[in-house]
């Protein structure tokens, strides 16, 4: 996830500010150069860390802070607001025509992942009871109408495309009418990119937009191009007005730059960020969760939205019965993990937790942690139906076609079946306590 060099430098920062019980002019200054260059390292422009840090700087040596009796937590508090001001105060909706359809313009250059999220944005649509509409107006890149047709099947959205001969204005404007005969309300149209700005795309852009008269322009950029991408988002804005930003590939170890610069030099906010490869790997961006997971003070609200998205609740309720009731198997085990995987990674989920100090996640080795579990996963589906249910019967000569069958050792069987017996037993100590506690029995 962006931000790590970032969230580590501030945490250390805070740690020693905390430390303090009164703060001196002095220390403020000295955090402040310090917060200065971590905001530098991040990639942030340079002229935003300036105004950033003047204001943090004039609102923490004022007389409220210094008397304050946690004058530490205090500027953190200062820090974390003017951060959110920084990315536009609170999240940006994307703006609903009273008259469908909605047009959604996706504007921006090659390879910044606008295609993945013309899809991610209808499936986002979809689950919100709309009826999108994708638009293939990208008819430059050699196959980007098909990935769009691709894409639009995964997801079970229509995709119009008039093939690659037609202008794509006119894409555009047949996709209007063909969104209005066919009931979809929103109209999501996939441009065309370039690896530079130029002279011709924007002229094509404006073409459409005067045509179509979207009631959204998004760019769409690549949040590991750092700077640069605050320098593209400059030129789309002045010449296309642009409604907001999407920051795309926030999942990689981009420094996070951009998402703090974009805002602040082009006066618009941004709407979404794409965090992984995988369609439903889209989240609105919200100014202060954002501002609260660089801060390292975790992001809870994120954690429970992901949680309530990837499970079912009713199957939830089914595990804690078959928990309870001791009737626990490894195929369910095997559909928790695939569940949990649903969620993203153990890093970032782990990285939303409040009070987690990051530069002590480096210290686990998380891709270790998720090899173990791809061989947890490849084991147990090597198992018989039967052997789920009841690991009881797996004697050596069935650890053997396991172990052969999912490429994994007879140790490593026995290591799974071990942990496995071992959670059943504590599970069921627990629920012993609990009915235990429920019938009055413990005191505390
Ligand atoms: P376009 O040229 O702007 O239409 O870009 P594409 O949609 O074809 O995306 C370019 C590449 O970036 C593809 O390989 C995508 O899978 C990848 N990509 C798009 N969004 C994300 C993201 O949020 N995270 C990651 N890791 N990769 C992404």
């Amino acid at each position: 996830m962006a931000f790590e060099g970032l969230t580590q430098k501030l945490q250390e920062t805070f740690r020693k500010l905390r430390g303090k019980g009164k703060l001196t002019e002095k220390d403020v200054k000295e955090a402040m150069r310090e917060v200065k260059l971590a905001l530098l390292e991040a990639d942030v422009n340079y002229k935003v860390v300036k105004d950033f840090v003047n204001s943090v700087t004039e609102r923490a040596i004022g007389q409220e802070v210094m008397e304050s009796l946690t004058p530490g937590q205090h500027v953190i508090k200062i820090v974390h607001e003017e951060l959110v001001n920084l990315m536009g105060a609170k999240e940006s909706k994307i703006n609903i025509s009273p008259k469908p359809p909605t047009v959604i313009m996706l504007v921006g250059l090659q390879g910044a992942g606008k295609t993945t999220m013309a899809a991610k944005l209808a499936l986002h649509f979809k689950r919100n009871n709309k009826h999108p509409l994708l638009v293939a107006a990208d008819v430059y890149r050699p196959a980007a109408i098909k990935q769009l047709q691709i894409l639009g099947g995964q997801i079970d959205i229509p995709v119009f495309a008039l093939g690659d001969k037609i202008s794509p204005i006119d894409i555009a404007k047949a996709s209007i009418e063909y969104a209005k005969k066919n009931a979809r309300d929103i109209v999501i149209i996939d441009t065309a990119g370039r690896l530079h700005v130029d002279e011709d795309l924007m002229l094509e852009l404006e073409s459409i937009k005067k045509e179509v008269e979207p009631n959204e322009i998004l760019l769409v950029v690549d949040a590991m191009t750092g700077q640069d991408a605050v320098n593209v988002a400059e030129s789309f804005n002045q010449r296309l007005d642009i409604t907001g930003v999407i920051l795309t590939k926030l999942d990689g170890d981009t420094r996070g730059g951009a998402a703090l610069s974009v805002k602040a030099i082009t006066g618009k906010p941004i709407k979404f960020v794409g965090i992984g490869e995988k369609l439903s790997d889209l989240e609105i961006f919200y100014p202060d969760r954002m501002a609260s997971r660089i801060l390292g003070m975790g992001d809870i609200l994120t954690l429970i939205e992901k949680a309530q998205q990837a499970i079912d609740e009713k199957k939830a309720l089914e595990m804690q019965q078959k928990l309870e009731k001791q009737e626990f198997t490894l195929e369910d085990f095997l559909e928790q993990m695939q569940q949990m995987k649903k969620l993203g990674s153990l890093k970032d989920l782990i990285r939303m937790i409040p009070g987690i100090d990051v530069s002590k996640l480096n210290d686990i080795d998380f891709e270790e942690n998720e090899r173990e579990m791809v061989k947890i996963e490849a084991i147990i589906k090597s198992m018989t139906k039967e052997e789920r249910r009841n690991p009881s019967i797996i004697n050596s000569s069935r650890k053997k076609r396991i172990a052969k069958g999912s490429g994994t050792s007879i140790q490593d069987v026995n290591k799974l079946l071990n942990n496995f017996e071992q959670a059943r037993k504590m599970i069921k100590q627990f629920s012993d306590i609990q009915k235990h506690m429920k019938k009055g029995k413990f005191k505390f």
